[in-house]
């Protein structure tokens, strides 16, 4: 049995030993390397030797209004002594029903009705057992497929694995391919030479067309996006494919999901980023992640009262089946109430409204500064620094290209990110200040220089 107190080596060893992590490549399931952070604060984080760092990815693009908030654990700790379970299926708790009315109020358009999750994975699975759900509803089982895109990230349960674009082919994981079309690469970077942004658009949104002809709008059930790929490199697709891939999904009766697990909660500086900033209103938006700042795990389907209205059954036969023993926990949901009013007493869009273009600028002399450096792009408090493709990006040892040797020298200084192949993403705690933004870029450019 485990000792009353381990030693470090001891959580070494039994981490190693027994905990196996997300997304281990199976050389190193087995590895002694995981960095174990012991303790953080604001935007920073501590290991287990004691070293600080400033934490680029904001733990996984979650923790919005940063660590160690009193006013967190306060929130949570009353919720746990007062009813820290209620079963879904048979009672609601305050905490749900307030939440679920102030995501209603945040959401564009007519998306009033919130269907809670236990993360984002189970938000877009619960979106797409929707489309199911709804076409069959309307008899008409055929119109079932879904559109994803290349690069896109959903999650990682079936459903959502298999709409995830990202890294498909390099898993010996299965998944629904029956059920999902990819679309072509968006990103701007990497389009042909002399291809303008609105060519690229036209491109992009010819693309889909051809894919709905190609397969037929009958047998096509919705598209999924992220507004701006994050997983997959902090992909912005060009101006105007947005409002043009909606048009198209209305016109040919698709839904449109907007999976804003990222760019929900304050990343762009807006609670959503489908109205506000691309201006859409989607069928569905999914979110997690922000929601409750990483505090506790939380997720939600957002849905159109449109949508709503159309799976109804006058008889009461159909039931809803979805749901988890979690749905609607009242101490995740206390915890998101408590994140969201953090958000707005301390008007922290309006931070990232503020800070966001030294952060987009700071990014861009990246770009205009270093050689090695192909692409850097970004949006609010997004940013990704791309290897520029023809040099050889995994001469320092077989495994380690651009992105992660990036985060190792810049790691050294203190500075952690989030490597991707040949690139770095970091998306840090949006309560970052503009001095702690350039201590960020101080770092990476050092971190560049050592690379060049
Ligand atoms: N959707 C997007 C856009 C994501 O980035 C992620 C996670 O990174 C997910 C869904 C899955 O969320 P979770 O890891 O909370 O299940």
């Amino acid at each position: 049995a485990p000792a009353n107190s381990p030693s470090d080596t001891d959580i070494t060893d039994w981490d190693r030993d027994h905990n196996l992590h997300p997304w281990a490549t199976t050389d190193s399931w087995r590895t002694d390397d995981y960095m174990r952070i012991n303790t953080a604060k604001g935007i920073y984080v501590w290991d287990s030797t004691g070293k600080k760092f400033i934490d680029g990815p904001g733990g996984m693009w979650c923790v919005q209004i940063g660590y160690g908030r009193q006013d967190m654990a306060d929130a949570i700790a009353k919720q746990v002594m007062e009813m820290p379970y209620a079963s879904p299926w048979s009672s609601t708790s305050e905490p749900a029903a307030i939440l679920a009315r102030k995501i209603a109020e945040m959401t564009p358009g007519d998306l009033d009705t919130v269907f809670f999750t236990t993360g984002g994975s189970t938000a877009v699975d619960t979106a797409l057992r929707t489309v199911q759900f709804y076409n069959n509803r309307l008899g008409r089982p055929e119109k079932k497929l879904i559109m994803a895109r290349e690069k896109g990230y959903h999650g990682s349960t079936y459903l959502a694995s298999s709409v995830t674009g990202k890294e498909r082919f390099n898993t010996k994981y299965d998944n629904a391919s029956d059920l999902v079309r990819f679309l072509p690469d968006v990103n701007p970077y990497g389009r042909p030479e002399g291809t303008t942004l609105d060519q690229w658009c036209d491109q992009k949104v010819a693309d889909m067309e051809a894919l709905i002809e190609r397969e037929g709008a009958d047998n096509i059930g919705a598209f999924i996006a992220e507004p701006i790929l994050c997983s997959g490199g902090v992909i912005v697709p060009p101006p105007g494919y947005h409002k043009r891939t909606l048009d198209l999904c209305r016109k040919h009766d698709i839904l449109y999901i907007s999976d804003e697990v990222v760019t929900g909660f304050g990343r762009l500086g807006h609670w959503f980023a489908s109205e506000e900033v691309f201006d859409i209103v989607p069928d569905m938006i999914t979110c997690a992640k922000g929601l409750t700042s990483g505090y506790l795990p939380l997720g939600a389907c957002i849905m159109s009262n449109a949508l709503m209205k159309r799976m109804e059954d006058p008889t009461g036969e159909e039931v809803f089946y979805n749901g988890y023993t979690y749905t609607g926990h009242p101490v995740s949901c206390a915890a998101a109430l408590k994140n969201i009013e953090i958000m707005e007493d301390e008007d922290i869009l309006g931070h990232v409204q503020r800070v966001t273009p030294h952060f987009q600028d700071r990014l861009k002399a990246i770009g205009e500064k270093f050689d090695i450096v192909g692409d850097v792009r970004g949006m609010g408090l997004l940013g990704c620094i791309e290897c520029r493709p023809d040099l050889p990006q995994d001469t320092f040892d077989a495994h380690l290209k651009f992105g992660a040797k990036l985060d190792m020298a810049c790691e050294e200084m203190g500075l952690m990110l989030r490597p991707f192949g040949n690139m770095a993403v970091f998306s840090p705690p949006l309560i970052i200040s503009k001095e702690e933004i350039d201590d960020m870029f101080d770092i990476m450019e050092a971190g560049l220089e050592k690379l060049s």
